[in-house]
């Protein structure tokens, strides 16, 4: 089950924390929390 977990690659939080979203960067999938997604994109 855990290998299933899906980890904000800023805070780890995982679903169960918190809304995820997908997203890809340089080719790669990566999820990040609802929380983190602005810190993210404001850099
Ligand atoms: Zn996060």
């Amino acid at each position: 089950m855990g290998e299933f977990e899906h980890k904000c690659l800023n805070c780890s939080s995982t679903s169960e924390d918190r809304p995820l979203i997908v997203c890809e960067f340089k080719g790669k999938e990566n999820w990040v929390c609802v929380r983190c997604l602005p810190i993210l994109i404001h850099g």
